[in-house]
């Protein structure tokens, strides 16, 4: 019931939504690796002085008692020193525990960096099976990151390819591993870790009583989230987010800290912020479903779901079309109703025989050529038919380039450049 109830709430919210906007934050995605808070001189300091805040593409937080420190998130490892330093500036205190919201590198990179003897990092049990998955496929996540990051971050692959490290392979980072709930008190804070799933399973919000404050990690930035993301995942189920930010909300935290960006500040802007976030996913879930039930089929969706005015959160890094189609596949898997998609005969083989037929790669590649002002995605799949024909064709190649350099100086999405960059690359390598 809950998802057709969140739905109604969101169309009755809209009037009043449209009078008071959340603050807009600024966009995820914008910032890179390399360049994300490289000019911190100072930690910033919130909750009246007891929660500081390094700034990097994924931020590093101390929390200080006089008992000692909590650090709530690590950042990539590069980042390590320079947080270190920062965090350190402030409070010079024994850092008494590290909680990791999820064990994604750039939130997991710092950590040995941090810890010290008799620290505790404290993680949610599903971080156990989430580093397998990580692990078991780190030669494919490998040149995924690769492709993806390589030419707009410039921070290299997050990992090397590996030879199958076997299915189990990976030892948790935390010593404390929990299902739902681990709380404890350290000085005057009481630190309350819950099991949060959204951007991965192994999610976890530390809520911060006495301060009213929520560590949020990756299931809010600032733009809709990247619920398929392009470098391989399973999809981060829609519903899941719902039900772990409707948690947050309960909570009424009057400051919420993610993991990237800047804090959302004062509990009536956490509310409208999460709110519309919230009713921004339930919106574009409950649409494909919809657009499921009817029979319709994956890309009608992907170009028809769009987000009314009032729940734009931006695109900077996830898409909603992504998104619907991630939801989509999620539920129902690959197979589209064609008969043909049963069969192992990729589309290319029949891609190179219609080419041949057209006369060559040639002609498609005019063609495409000639469809790049108006609609550099479909040149772009005319170029991939070209290519499937004759891989080494110029004329082809060029059409693609141009479909390419199209679409990336209207991107405003940080993955979709990356992918962008990553095919200009291939273009490159084809030539030679
Ligand atoms: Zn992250």
């Amino acid at each position: 019931m809950r998802p057709i109830l969140s739905l109604a709430l969101a169309f009755g919210l809209a009037a009043a939504a449209a009078q008071s906007q959340p603050q807009p934050q600024p966009q995820f995605g914008a910032n890179q690796p390399t360049t994300a808070g490289a000019g911190q001189t100072k930690a910033l300091s919130f909750a009246g002085g007891r929660i500081f805040q390094a700034t990097g593409f994924g931020n590093t937080f101390m929390v200080t008692t006089k008992a000692g420190n909590v650090i709530v998130d690590t950042s990539l490892p590069m980042n390590a020193a320079r947080h270190k330093a920062l965090l350190r500036a402030v409070s010079a205190g024994p850092v008494k525990d590290i909680i990791l919201t999820h064990s994604h590198g750039d939130h997991t990179g710092g950590a040995s960096a941090w810890k010290e003897a008799g620290t505790h990092v404290i993680g949610q049990a599903n971080e156990v099976e989430f580093r397998n998955y990580q692990t078991r496929l780190e030669g494919f996540f490998a040149a995924r990151n690769g492709a993806q990051y390589n030419a707009t971050a410039g921070i290299g692959r997050m990992g090397a390819a590996a030879a199958n490290p076997g299915n189990y392979a990976a030892p948790p980072l935390a010593d404390v591993l929990f299902d739902k709930e681990y709380k404890f008190k350290l000085g005057d804070l009481t630190f309350d870790c819950l099991a949060m799933p959204g951007e991965t399973p192994d999610m976890l919000n530390v809520w911060i009583p006495e301060l009213k404050a929520l560590f949020i990690g990756d299931n809010y930035y600032a733009s809709f989230p990247n619920m398929y993301t392009l470098r391989g995942t399973l999809t981060r189920p829609a519903l899941n987010y719902v039900q772990s930010i409707d948690k947050v909300l309960a909570l009424k935290p009057e400051i919420v800290l993610p993991s990237h960006g800047a804090p959302i500040v004062g509990a009536e802007n956490v509310r409208k912020v999460l709110t519309q976030y919230r009713d921004a996913i339930l919106y574009v879930h409950d649409a494909t479903v919809r657009g499921m039930n009817e029979g319709k089929d994956v890309y009608s969706l992907m170009k028809s779901i769009k987000l009314p005015p009032e729940l734009e959160v931006g695109e900077g890094y996830g898409a909603i079309s992504w998104s619907v189609r991630g939801i989509y596949e999620g539920y129902a898997g690959w197979f589209d109703t064609d008969p043909a998609t049963m069969y192992a005969t990729a589309p290319s083989e029949a891609y190179a025989e219609l080419v041949r037929v057209a006369g060559g790669a040639g002609p498609v590649a005019a063609r495409a050529e000639a469809l790049v002002a108006s609609d550099p995605a479909l040149a772009l799949r005319l170029t991939s038919a070209a290519l499937a024909a004759e891989p080494k064709n110029p004329a082809a190649l060029t059409a693609r380039q141009h479909a390419l350099e199209k679409l990336l100086a209207a991107s405003k999405n940080s993955n979709e450049s990356g992918w962008l960059h990553a095919g200009l690359n291939k273009v490159e390598a084809a030539r030679k």
